[in-house]
């Protein structure tokens, strides 16, 4: 099964995800070179920027953070929606 979710390797590799989610990320890290090449770039990147070397950061795959800004805006755009269904029906 291909399935590349990649907006959820930020939060793999900030250690944010729920044990079954992160089961999930790591069967398909296994079967996914593309998505294991992904993640291995964005924890490069990390470990560069916890030691301070940001000026070295080797630049994300462009289609990663478009792909993360598009999940992040799916979940907030209906969260913004229910908050102003919300705030007119007080009005
Ligand atoms: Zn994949």
């Amino acid at each position: 099964m291909k399935l590349c979710d990649r907006w959820r390797y930020i939060f793999y590799c900030e250690g944010r995800l729920s044990a079954d989610e992160r089961e999930t990320v790591e069967a398909h890290l296994a079967e996914c070179a593309e998505c294991r090449r992904d993640v291995e770039m964005m924890q490069a990147t990390m470990t560069t920027f916890e030691r301070g070397e940001s000026e070295e950061l080797p630049p994300l795959p462009r289609e990663l953070v478009n792909a993360a800004v598009a999940h992040a805006r799916a979940q907030f755009v209906p969260l913004l929606s229910q908050l102003n269904a919300a705030l007119w029906a007080k009005l």
